[in-house]
C-alpha cells in the first residue's frame, strides 16, 4: 500500500516540500505519496498521534508548530538542545529532530566553506537562527548574532554557548561585524516575495573574501545576493538548505539516499513558475 508522508505548518499553502519528495519518491520508484496539510498549534497532538495510527511515514514540520511539537515527540539530542523538531519519525517511536541546521551546513559546505574556525554572522534570532547557530557552533564556527531586537540574539547566543561560540547584538554595528566576517547568513525575512528589494547589507558594506548566504529562497536570487555579487563576494542559494534539510528528512524515514539533485530540480522548477 502507497506511503504517506506529509508537511504540517499554518499557513502551508505555498510549501514547497510536495514537489521536493514527491519528484524524490517518483524517481527512486517509491511507492510513496507526500502531502501538505494546515494544521494548528492547538491540534498539533492529535494530527500528530493521527498521522502515527494511520500508519504515515514520517512527518514535516514547519512555522508555528516546531517548537510545540517538542512537547509531544521524543526529540533526539540535537532537536532537544535546540529547542524544535522539523522532522518526526514514526519507525520505532515517535522521533523529532532537526535538519534545518545540517541543511544549512550542507549548502555552505557545498561552497567550499570550512565550518570550524570560520567567522560567522548570522543577522535575524528567529527559529531559522537557532537552528544554524546551533549546529555551525556545535562543529567549531565562531558565531556572532546580530538582530534587530538584540534582547532575543543574546538570549539566543546564551543558549547557543552550551555547545560552542556564539555571542549576540543588535544592528548597530553590522558594517564592523560584516568587515570582521568570513560569512555572514541572512535569517531574516528580509528580501523575500513580495519584499525583494529590502536586504540586510549593500555591496559597500560587503568584501571579496565573503561568502553571503541568504536562506530566503523566493525570489531565487535575492537583492541581498546580488549585492554580494557586486562585491564580488561568493553567493549561497536558500533553495540549497530547503533541499539539503529535505534530504536529510528523506534518509531519516526511509534509509535510503536521497536524489539531491532531483529535489533541486523540483524546488527550482517550482520557484520558476
Ligand atoms: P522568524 O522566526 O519569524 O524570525 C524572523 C527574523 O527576521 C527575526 O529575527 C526578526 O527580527 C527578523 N526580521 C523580520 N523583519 C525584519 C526587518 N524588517 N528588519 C530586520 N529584521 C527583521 O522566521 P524564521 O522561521 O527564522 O525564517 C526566517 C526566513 O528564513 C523566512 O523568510 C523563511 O522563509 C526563511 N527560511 C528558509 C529556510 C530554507 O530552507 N532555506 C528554512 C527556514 C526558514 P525580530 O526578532 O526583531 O522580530
Amino acid at each position: 500500500m502507497k506511503k504517506v508522508f506529509a508537511v504540517f505548518g499554518d499557513p502551508i499553502e505555498h510549501s514547497l516540500s510536495p514537489v521536493m519528495h514527491n519528484a524524490a519518491f517518483k524517481a527512486l520508484g517509491m511507492d510513496c505519496t507526500y502531502h501538505a496539510f494546515r494544521v494548528s498549534r492547538e491540534n498539533l497532538k492529535d494530527a500528530i498521534k493521527g498521522a502515527h495510527a494511520m500508519g504515515f511515514g514520517g512527518l514535516n514540520l514547519t512555522v508555528p508548530l516546531k517548537e510545540e511539537a517538542l512537547k509531544i515527540v521524543q526529540p533526539d539530542p540535537l532537536a532537544a538542545t535546540m529547542g524544535a523538531i522539523n522532522t518526526v519519525d514514526f519507525k520505532c517511536t515517535v522521533r523529532g529532530y532537526n535538519t534545518d541546521g545540517i541543511g544549512a551546513k550542507r549548502a555552505l559546505v557545498d561552497a567550499g566553506v570550512k565550518i570550524e574556525g570560520a567567522k560567522v554572522l548570522i543577522v535575524g534570532a528567529g527559529g531559522a537562527a537557532r537552528g544554524i547557530s546551533f549546529k555551525l557552533a556545535g562543529d567549531g564556527a565562531d558565531i556572532t548574532i546580530a538582530n534587530r531586537t538584540p534582547e532575543k540574539s543574546i538570549q539566543l547566543a546564551e543558549d547557543v554557548a552550551l555547545v560552542g561560540n556564539a555571542r549576540g547584538c543588535g544592528l548597530d554595528k553590522l558594517d564592523e561585524l560584516i568587515a570582521d566576517a568570513d560569512v555572514l547568513i541572512n535569517c531574516t525575512s528580509l528580501g523575500m516575495h513580495p519584499q525583494v528589494e529590502a536586504t540586510i547589507a549593500i555591496a559597500e558594506q560587503m568584501h571579496s573574501g565573503l561568502v553571503v548566504f541568504d536562506i530566503v529562497y523566493n525570489p531565487l536570487k535575492t537583492k541581498l545576493l546580488k549585492e554580494a555579487e557586486k562585491a564580488g563576494a561568493k553567493t549561497v542559494s536558500g533553495v540549497m538548505m530547503l533541499v539539503y534539510q529535505g534530504a536529510e528528512a528523506f534518509r531519516i524515514w526511509t534509509d535510503v539516499e536521497p536524489p539531491v539533485e532531483v529535489m533541486k530540480e523540483a524546488v527550482m522548477g517550482a520557484l520558476r513558475t
